[in-house]
């Protein structure tokens, strides 16, 4: 059974990785910030609620975004495992997923947790470029796309996205520290956790990540 949560710092890598996970073993991907950046970009009135956190770098309110995993997680599609993609961010987030998990018979089974240094996470934020039309990530310089803002895989056209820059990213570094790593002892009580990484090729990082979920 594959009931993931994959954990890191802004700018580790857990969009990136989330989906190669999801595409090879064909389980859901549940990314709350890429729910929040839809209802956003669909001007719902849960968007404009999110924005107002989001573009300061502060976190969505809990009641809020438990609301939405829960609904998330009751759909058809979880039933054989899912992926968890920047949920849970606090530990009252943590606390009602072990209880969401149990109800649909689900209980988390792996925590992967990607190390990245701090330095390396505010260079690849500052230079991450993401298609407006699929969300494909690139990088100014580590990741160039074949013609200059333009998407390889789709021709829309590339963005930064609002909260990436130096001042925004300060208060979701802040966030990270206070609120979401002391969650990895909370999972670490579990014995569920595997740090692995995020420095990595990616295809690398893919096989370390295949070995820890094998059972
Ligand atoms: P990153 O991990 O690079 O910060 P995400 O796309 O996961 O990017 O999240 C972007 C923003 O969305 C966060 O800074 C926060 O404002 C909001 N968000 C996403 N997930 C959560 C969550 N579980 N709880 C509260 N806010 C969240
Ligand atoms: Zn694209």
């Amino acid at each position: 059974m594959k009931n993931i949560i994959l954990m890191g710092p802004p700018g580790a890598g857990k969009g990136t990785n989330a989906k190669r996970i999801t595409s090879f073993y064909k389980i859901p991907h549940i990314s709350t910030g890429d729910m929040f950046r839809e209802a956003i970009k669909n001007k719902t009135p849960l968007g404009e609620l999110a924005n107002s956190y989001m573009s300061k770098g502060l976190l969505v309110p809990d009641e809020v975004t438990i609301g939405l995993v829960k609904e998330r997680l009751s759909k058809d599609d979880c039933k054989d495992g899912y992926l968890l993609d920047g949920f849970p961010r606090t530990l009252v987030q943590a606390e009602a997923l072990t209880k969401l998990s149990e109800e649909i018979n689900r209980p988390i089974t792996s925590v992967i947790n990607i190390i990245v240094p701090e330095d390396i996470l505010i260079d690849r934020i500052c230079g991450r470029r993401v298609c407006k039309v699929c969300g494909a990530p690139y990088h100014v310089r580590n990741l160039k796309p074949k013609v200059e803002g333009v998407c390889d895989l789709c021709g829309g056209e590339l963005v930064q996205r609002k909260d990436d820059n130096e001042e925004t990213l300060k208060s979701r570094l802040e966030e990270y520290h206070k609120q979401t790593e002391p969650l990895i002892a909370y999972y670490n009580k579990l014995g569920v956790v595997t740090d692995v990484d995020g420095t990595k090729d990616l295809d690398l990082l893919l096989e370390d990540i295949k070995t820890i979920l094998k059972d």
